[in-house]
């Protein structure tokens, strides 16, 4: 029953207080970023309970009991949601990169025995056992949380064989019980074609073994293709999203990275989730991403990477209206754990302004693995996924350059990473 005074506030566990500015990214965020100058965050267990100014949020929530951490006049915004990584895998592929920094080409990498590509770090993860993948996951995962992600995708594709890719998976699996970093598994068994076995051979092992003992065993969530020039066709990804989605996967696709065959259309045609890379995705099929509602994820660490001839136009995606996601797509060609790295990029190569930038890396990455119910933004109800950062204005993420370091992350309403110095 209900007292005279009224109904019983609920009692916050944690108390965030003491910002600057706290960045709600809420969903109707007319601002994107849904700045609260020196706002207040209260969580209870692992949930947001209320976030605005200290008397609206003492209004709502009982915080006679929380504990509280004090932001010291930084910023607070959602964890980050990395919606595009190649997390696990074994080894790394320096050698290459330095010589192709250099402008050496694969052919005389690959003659200097230097591992190369897709199939380059294919053999070395055949080579790794589970432990050892585990092992450096985790590595990059400590990373990626003391930038302030709390949800990471992991792609499986470099095992290309039913037996390797259900390992890599498994992986994921490991990770999400053993770290606090939120998991969310895709399976890319079409990453590329293995050496050892026809095209076709290994399409419909994918199609009639993969996709179904992955969805069996509840390994992943998404179902993701690289369809572009020299990968596969957009018959053959059709082929491999459909087995998907008759098998509950839905569906992901790299697309338009290096030529435009169609995958932008084939993505809205299947609903998929998103569409990721769009180097040569044109007006028209922009469009279709949003008329079918596909979340575009754009990587300009990639573009950076690899000296992209023709970065993405990722402010033509936002002009006309898709919603558009940043993603690290960390991966042995690009070794990229930070996302303030990834919006410092996105505002000075892509021209998008701060709070775009900040948008993106939050809310935009949990539209594009269809969680923005759960997670992205700091809105009653979500999961009480925070990170502070020691800077005055969120518009410092995009400005103080290499600067990445997460004073604080919150997960799950637990203070799960404190760094005094950053
Ligand atoms: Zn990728």
């Amino acid at each position: 029953m209900a007292s005279e005074q009224g109904p019983v506030r609920p009692r916050a566990s944690l108390l965030v207080t003491g910002a600057a500015q706290v960045l709600t990214c809420a969903a109707r965020a007319p601002d994107l970023v849904g700045r609260i100058e020196r706002g207040v965050v209260a969580i209870g267990g692992d949930r947001i309970l209320a976030a605005g100014s200290a008397a609206e949020v003492e209004a709502a929530v009982d915080t006679a009991s929380a504990q509280v951490v004090d932001a010291a006049g930084g910023i607070v915004v959602p964890g980050f949601v990395d919606c595009h990584t190649h997390l696990v895998f074994a080894g790394s592929r320096v050698l290459e990169y330095a010589g192709r920094v250099q402008g050496e080409t694969a052919a005389s990498l690959a003659a200097r025995g230097v591992p190369v590509g897709i199939s380059g770090t294919a053999r070395l993860l055949r080579q790794a056992s589970s432990e050892e993948l585990l092992v450096q996951a985790h590595e990059r995962l400590r990373h990626m949380l003391a930038c302030g992600t709390t949800t990471v995708e992991a792609k499986s594709g470099y095992g290309l064989s039913t037996a390797q890719e259900l390992r890599m998976l498994e992986v994921n699996a490991a990770l999400a019980r053993s770290q606090p970093v939120g998991i969310v598994s895709t399976l890319l068994g079409a990453h590329e074609f293995p050496e050892d076995r026809s095209r076709e051979a290994y399409i419909r092992e994918i199609v009639e073994e993969m996709i179904p003992e992955a969805a069996r065993r509840g390994l992943a969530r998404f179902n993701d293709v690289y369809c572009d020039d020299g990968y596969y066709t957009v018959e053959e990804s059709r082929r491999i999203l459909q087995a998907g989605l008759e098998h509950g996967l839905k569906a992901k696709i790299h697309t338009d990275a290096y030529s435009r065959i169609g995958g932008c259309a084939l993505a809205a045609e299947l609903g998929a989730v998103s569409a990721d890379h769009l180097n040569h995705a044109t007006d028209e099929d922009m469009a279709s991403l949003r008329e079918a509602g596909v979340a575009g994820v754009v990587m300009p660490g990639l573009d950076f990477a690899v000296g992209h001839a023709r970065p993405v136009r990722a402010r033509r995606l936002l002009e006309l209206g898709v919603e558009v996601a940043l993603a690290t797509d960390m991966c042995p060609g690009c070794w990229l754990e930070s996302m303030p790295f990834v919006i410092q990029l996105a505002c000075r190569q892509y021209g998008f302004a701060p709070a775009q930038a900040l948008r993106a890396a939050t809310w935009g990455g949990a539209r594009a693995l269809a969680l923005e119910d759960r997670v992205g933004s700091i809105e009653p109800g979500k999961q009480a996924d925070l990170a502070i950062f020691a800077l005055p204005t969120f518009e410092d993420l995009a400005y103080r350059l290499g600067r990445g370091r997460a004073r604080t992350v919150i997960k799950d309403g637990a203070v799960v990473h404190a760094d005094p110095g950053a």
